[in-house]
């Protein structure tokens, strides 16, 4: 279990690791989003606002990040990448470091 307590005790690699398993979750918070905009303007027989979105890992990680909002926080999850992005997901909407390791170059990529 990776623990983001003290970003700067990690190492580059698990840095890099960590920011591309939360790239990916925020995309899949946005993109299940826009389908939800979508499926609005279907239902008012408008054309779609959004484009279909094309990344190959969208499916996956759309699922786990819905996974996610039921699964309980505190035990062990069997399911593959859980427990990890949990923890990311929590750490990157408390974390309030504006030098931290893992989250300040996602924010300016994401805004
Ligand atoms: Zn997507
Ligand atoms: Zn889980
Ligand atoms: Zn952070």
């Amino acid at each position: 279990m990776i623990s983001l307590a003290n970003p700067h005790e990690l190492s580059p690699k698990t840095i890099k690791d960590i920011q591309q398993q939360l790239v990916f979750i925020l995309h899949a918070v946005a993109c299940i989003s826009k389908d939800k905009q979508n499926a609005v303007c279907a239902q008012a027989g408008q054309p779609p606002r959004h484009p279909p979105c094309d990344l190959p890992n969208c499916q996956a990680f759309r699922q786990l990040t819905i996974h996610m909002r039921q699964c309980p926080l505190r035990q062990p999850c069997a399911v593959p990448y859980c427990d990890t992005s949990k923890a990311i997901y929590k750490h990157w909407r408390q974390c309030r470091n504006t030098e931290c390791l893992v989250c300040t170059r996602i924010r300016c990529f994401v805004q």
